[in-house]
């Protein structure tokens, strides 16, 4: 008898070991990183003097999509922090831009606004946020769900939606910039009161000596090759600056707040402060029910629409934002343990390239506020329908009708549409216009139709989405850049994967961003989000 049992137990005890065998390693911290506005090809744009220990580490040593393309539009932060989360497209995680149009309430909607909630760690009304609006769980959410909720998951940004919507809705907190205070804040939705390590961490005042630091090249600007030269007339001008010219941010006293760190290097570097005094704070990745941290960076996002994407500024801010990374690495490395911890770095949408430099080089482009063509378009549908009014905005590249004036009037809505679909074909770099509640005689290439099916969701998208020629954008003038479009610049970004439980390699397999959560959900042996419509990608897991 004494024999059998000991057969026995030396059975299970082999077989435990076997079971063990087969299970992936599990990362006891999963950190995603979003850097905001960041297009794929910048990745090698600057690498000449990118270090071995930041982006080159994640590529070398992790595994790389190359091809890893956004499958909605329009490409703006929050929908893309929310795809990336998620995997979802805004037609089902509900995101549908950073702001819409209420229509029956005839009101903007901030993607995050929460008038319920009260702010925390601040009086300010940037503190009234939640994700109440996202529809559907993200990566965070499951990780909660399936540890019976021990898992801690968190998010931090310089935006307030870079941080709550990748956090997701059970999150621990989500702690975000407030250009009145310098201070990282968050909402009633999360907790009462803001952690002592946040508390603490305020109260050294890192946003009074960034926002200070006066803004030097790393090198020469004449050996930043892969730029045009300072001061060129396709860059904006900091708040403060008469031009924009390196050493930048010498006259920060006239500028009230914090705002200003959003456009500083600094603000790359406070939100890694804030990512280790949250891993250390919170104890993150130290036992054995995985964690997860959410940071997305947005000062590339500022920067680019500043200086666009051809200026030292974007280039020096770029070498920058790779040694912070490197250090970030080591710290895990030390704070964690390596491998211990797995990372994914990603971008919300890319950025197109000036379109007056563009237009200076000979190629197609050009540039066209929308929300200034409403009250030509309304004058349009008038001499039309015989009817006033009847758009209500034009934005996101949509057209958000009257529909309560379409009502009260007693106008034919088809006849309304059909004029502001006419007016916009005879528009200059106008390509497509598209009916949303009417697709069936639409002839629009693939991928254009899933991208446009994706991103409209019927109750907080405009009816009509506008397409433009490839090279235009709406707004931002003459300088800068901007995103939003279906095209390459604005839709394929990095997608890198590093620690455990990844391969090293790469692929030239087109994946999607709606690819990353169920990725990410696989690798830690838990239900992938529940709007999810991705795939996982296979070659990423160990
Ligand atoms: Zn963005």
């Amino acid at each position: 008898m004494k024999y059998i049992v000991l057969s026995l137990a030396f059975l299970l005890c082999v077989q435990g070991v076997g079971a063990k065998k087969r299970t992936k390693p599990q990362p006891k911290l999963v950190v995603g990183i979003v850097v905001d506005q960041m297009r794929w090809d910048f990745l090698y744009r600057y690498a000449d003097r990118y270090s071995d220990g930041g982006f080159k580490r994640l590529m070398n040593d992790g595994f790389q999509c190359r091809q890893a393309m956004v499958n909605y539009i329009p490409t703006f932060t929050a929908p893309g922090h929310a795809c990336a989360y998620t995997g979802s497209v805004p037609s089902v995680h509900g995101i549908a831009a950073n702001d819409w149009v209420d229509t029956k309430r005839e009101k903007q909607v901030y993607c995050t606004e929460d008038k319920t909630v009260s702010p925390v760690g601040g009086s300010y009304k940037a503190g009234m946020n939640s994700p109440r609006n996202l529809l559907t769980t993200t990566v965070g959410d499951e990780l909660k769900l399936a540890t019976n909720m021990r898992a801690k998951v968190f998010g931090i940004a310089i935006k307030d939606r870079g941080a709550i919507l990748p956090a997701g809705h059970t999150a621990n907190g989500a702690y975000w910039f407030d250009d009145s205070t310098g201070n990282f804040i968050s909402s009633s939705f999360y907790a009462p009161q803001l952690p002592a390590w946040l508390s603490r961490f305020n109260n050294k005042r890192y946003a009074d000596s960034l926002i200070s630091t006066e803004w030097k090249t790393m090198y020469a600007p004449e050996t930043y090759t892969q730029s045009l030269a300072d001061d060129n007339k396709y860059e904006g001008k900091l708040k403060g600056e008469k031009a924009s010219v390196f050493p930048h941010n010498t006259n920060t006293e006239k500028v009230k707040g914090y705002s200003l760190l959003r456009y500083l290097p600094g603000g790359n570097t406070i939100i890694f402060k804030a990512a280790k005094a949250c891993i250390r704070g919170e104890a993150l990745g130290q036992d054995d029910v995985t964690d997860m941290l959410a940071i997305s960076l947005s000062t590339p996002d500022y920067i680019g629409h500043l200086f666009s994407p051809n200026a030292i500024e974007t280039e020096d801010m770029y070498r920058r934002l790779d040694a912070e990374i490197a250090s970030f690495l080591n710290y895990l490395d030390k704070q964690v343990g390596k491998g211990n911890y797995s990372v994914f770095l990603t971008a919300d949408h890319g950025a197109a390239h000036n379109s007056n430099y563009l237009k200076d080089l000979k190629i197609p482009s050009g540039n066209k506020a929308e929300h200034e063509a409403l009250a030509e378009l309304n004058a349009y549908v008038k001499k039309e329908t015989g009817k006033d009014s009847m758009v209500f905005d034009l934005s996101n590249y949509q057209v958000y009708l009257n529909e309560n004036k379409i009502d009260k009037d007693d106008a034919d809505r088809e006849d309304v549409k059909d004029a502001v679909i006419d007016w916009f074909k005879k528009q200059d770099g106008i390509q497509y216009v598209v009916d949303m509640e009417d697709m069936d005689d639409m002839v629009l290439p693939e991928p254009l139709k899933t991208m446009v099916i994706n991103g409209y969701h019927h109750k907080r998208s405009g009816c009509i989405q506008v397409i433009t020629e490839p090279g235009w954008y709406s707004g931002y003038g003459p300088t800068g850049t901007t995103h939003g479009t279906w095209n390459p610049y604005d839709t394929h970004i990095p997608l890198l994967f590093y620690g455990a439980g990844i391969r090293k390699g790469e692929s030239n397999k087109t994946v999607h961003m709606t690819d990353i959560a169920p990725t990410i959900s696989s690798l830690l042996n838990i239900q992938m989000p529940n709007g999810c419509i991705g795939e996982v990608i296979e070659e990423v897991l160990r």
